[in-house]
């Protein structure tokens, strides 16, 4: 039996079932990328159409809605698909309480940069695709009856690399809770610098974490949640600067990708490199937690993180 026939099975739903975002073509698995809706004149226009998605991890098949009532995740083997930063904030925070920061802030193109496209193309393209102006989302919000600053990085916006809009973004954002005593929460992934904006790129680095230090000085917490992959520029600043440090099962956290490490150290690596749960045993890394369980857990460090601040009153 050819399994190819059945990545794809139509069927029946009743009308007027919405889905949550589905994962954008860019940012799904290779061979996963969903086929746009027929828009035509098509004989079954009036039946209103769902999809299976195949799970790459465990091959099930789940049903999209499902796989959108579990965020992303699969109800078989826990395999986390890529997931969208606006539909993890509705995950983690109190319903309409994310009050968005700087959400019309875009790139410009100080290097006049051209790779295969003028950069100012690839960003309008991607903010298409997207609907993003960049690769992060950054606002207050309420989760489990905390105030906190939170900020959401999306991989299918040019892979989540930390251009200057990136940078800038969580910067405020961290001052912003520092001004305002609130706890801060980066969710991260990213592929690393955005070449495309060279050296100023890599200046985010050093900006993100001196706003995060003058916060840690201020005695208040920083969560950082890493999600598959975090590697590279983001990883090697804020997203490693978090007084606990959270990742999602099976990320791919690292610096430099495993071929390029291959390469220079002329060694093998060890099984499991480079994955959350081998750097949970290596201690680089705090707890993996279940994005199913992720808001339940923030509230709860929350709760231990604050509770010497309220009870100063503060
Ligand atoms: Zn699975």
């Amino acid at each position: 039996m050819s399994t190819t026939t059945f990545t794809k099975k139509i069927i029946q739903m009743e009308a007027g079932d919405t889905k949550l975002t589905p994962p954008s073509a860019k940012s799904a698995p290779a061979g996963f990328a969903k086929k746009p809706r027929l828009a035509g004149k098509s004989k079954k226009r009036d039946i209103p159409e769902g999809l299976w998605t195949k799970c790459p991890s465990c091959s099930a098949m789940i049903f999209d809605k499902e796989l959108d009532e579990h965020l992303k995740v699969c109800t078989k083997c826990g395999y986390h698909f890529p997931i969208g930063a606006r539909e993890r904030i509705h995950s983690l925070v109190e319903t309409c309480t994310f009050e968005e920061m700087d959400p019309s802030m875009e790139s410009v193109d100080p290097l006049n940069f051209v790779d295969k496209i003028p950069y100012p193309a690839r960003v309008q393209e991607h903010q298409k695709e997207t609907l993003l102006k960049d690769a992060v989302l950054t606002g207050l919000c309420s989760i489990g009856g905390h105030r906190a600053a939170l900020g959401v990085m999306d991989f299918s916006f040019i892979a989540a690399s930390l251009g200057s809009v990136v940078g800038e973004k969580l910067t405020r954002l961290v001052e912003r809770a520092t001004e305002k005593e609130l706890p801060v929460i980066i969710i991260s992934t990213s592929g690393g610098a955005r070449m495309q904006e060279g050296m100023l790129s890599l200046m985010q680095m050093a900006k993100t974490s001196a706003a995060l230090a003058y916060h840690a000085r201020s005695r208040l917490p920083y969560i950082s949640v890493l999600t598959h992959p975090t590697t590279a520029g983001v990883m090697a600043s804020y997203a490693s600067l978090g007084d606990l440090i959270l990742a999602e099962p099976g990320a791919m956290i690292g610096f430099a990708g495993p071929r390029v490490i291959k390469d220079t150290t002329q060694a093998e690596l060890p099984p499991g490199f480079q994955t959350a749960e081998f750097l949970l045993d290596h201690g680089l890394i705090d707890a993996i937690v279940p994005r199913t369980e992720m808001k339940a857990r923030l509230v709860e460090y929350l709760n231990f993180l604050t509770v010497r601040r309220r009870r100063a009153g503060a």
